[in-house]
């Protein structure tokens, strides 16, 4: 295993478990033989050894997997399946109720670079360097061999994060088992999951926690679900007693997806009503008053710290919009789920635009991403998803 040398003083983060190496905390160029995604050693500039981890080209060199000399092997990644699956049994993610979860959540599980998403009986795999992508058939291995967890197939996903130029030529499809039952449960409610054709892993099982909270707020409510997917917060709310949900993407794909999931839950409900628009346009075009309960879960604004300002324009804007027409004494869920923007930032944002519709606003709620997606305490980047549910007059 070659072993990559660090500038003076820069294993300060790695001897405080941070799992990330900067290219730029190299003391020297990566030699010839050393290939992206192989296993590589890392030691500080006086030789003492830090961790073994996959390296890759770009501003991460290397995402550490062990802090000692361990073997990246097929053992490897059983205990640290083990460990996750250990934390999942902790939650009881798996019942009666649920079998849609998160398993593997990067840095969380100290596994950088892999997601797993459990549907049922499906795990669906998805990699986020190239070492986790050479290691797909031992990790699908594993996760089937994994006992109480009942994956019979697994499902890898990786056409579109991983870095382009790898030229890894990746394919999405099983690697083990095949197409089986695609409807999960969340909390008692079916949603279809289309991990072929799906954004991310088919379905976005971190507003789990948040969809049962609107669940609360949705009794006799107007509700508007803006960027629904595949209207999870509208199934939500239409269980929780809405008067009428209204769900609103730009894609045309989606929904059909939310009228699909609609549909499996609640057949021949009038309450329903979806529009394919583009949500800025929408709340531009609607009229003050006509919800009490608004939803905001736009997609990352900001997938690099470069988008920054632009994103944060970006929430302002589209909060300001929903402030300006909810009806007096109503409930806005609002979100981010960019990583380049932090929790003090949003809350900026959406403090502006509470000042620019000049109505009260209060903070009811302060919401974070659910317990599947644990953040490693060494690594907060890992705390992506943010949320407030506001009061306004
Ligand atoms: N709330 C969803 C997840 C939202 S993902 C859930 O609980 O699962 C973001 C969604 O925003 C995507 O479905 C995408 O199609 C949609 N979207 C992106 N830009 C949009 C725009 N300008 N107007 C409306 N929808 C948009």
């Amino acid at each position: 295993m070659v072993e990559l040398k660090l500038k003076r003083g820069k294993e300060e983060s790695l001897d405080r478990f941070h799992p990330w190496v900067f290219s730029g905390a190299l003391s020297h160029e990566v030699p010839d033989s050393v290939a992206e995604g192989d296993i590589v050693g890392v030691v500080a500039s006086d030789g003492r050894f830090l961790g073994v981890g996959h390296y890759q080209i770009g501003s991460i060199a290397v995402r550490i997997l062990d802090f000692g000399r361990t073997e990246i092997d097929g053992d490897f990644f059983r205990k640290r399946l083990e460990a996750a699956f250990g934390l999942r049994k902790a939650l009881a993610l798996a019942n009666a109720e649920n079998n849609a979860y998160r398993l593997v959540h990067g840095e969380g599980d100290f596994l950088p670079g892999l997601v797993v998403d459990i549907y049922g009986p499906t795990a669906v795999l998805q990699a986020h360097s190239v070492g986790m992508h050479y290691a797909r058939e031992i990790i699908a291995e594993q996760l089937v061999g994994l006992d109480g967890l009942g994956v019979r197939n697994v499902y890898y996903k990786s056409e579109t994060t991983l870095p382009f130029k790898a030229r890894l030529d990746q394919h999405n499809g099983y690697l083990i088992g095949s197409a089986e039952d695609s409807v999960a449960m969340e909390n008692g409610l079916k949603f279809n999951i289309d991990w072929l054709r799906g954004q991310k892993t088919g379905f976005f099982v971190d507003q789990r926690d948040n969809r049962s909270l609107l669940q609360r707020y949705s009794p006799g409510r107007r509700v508007l679900n803006m960027f629904c997917y595949t209207g999870g917060f509208s199934v939500y709310a239409m269980r929780g007693g809405a008067s009428l949900v209204h769900s609103v993407d730009s894609s045309e794909k989606a929904v059909m997806l939310t009228d699909a999931n609609v549909a499996l839950n609640f057949p021949d409900d009038t309450r329903h009503k979806s529009f394919s628009e583009d949500a800025f346009k929408f709340l531009d075009n609607m009229d003050g008053g006509e919800y009490d309960l608004v939803v905001l879960d736009p997609p990352a604004f900001a997938k690099h710290r470069s988008a920054l300002r632009n994103a944060l324009r970006g929430y302002q804007r589209l909060n300001y919009k929903a402030m300006e027409k909810i009806a007096p004494g109503g409930i806005l869920f609002t979100f981010s789920c960019s990583q380049a923007v932090s929790r003090e930032q949003f809350r900026l944002a959406v403090f502006s635009a509470a000042a620019q519709s000049r109505r009260k606003v209060r903070i009811l709620h302060q919401l974070t991403q659910p317990a599947d997606h644990p953040v490693n305490i060494f690594h907060p980047e890992g705390e992506y998803l943010k949320g407030l549910v506001l009061y306004v007059e």
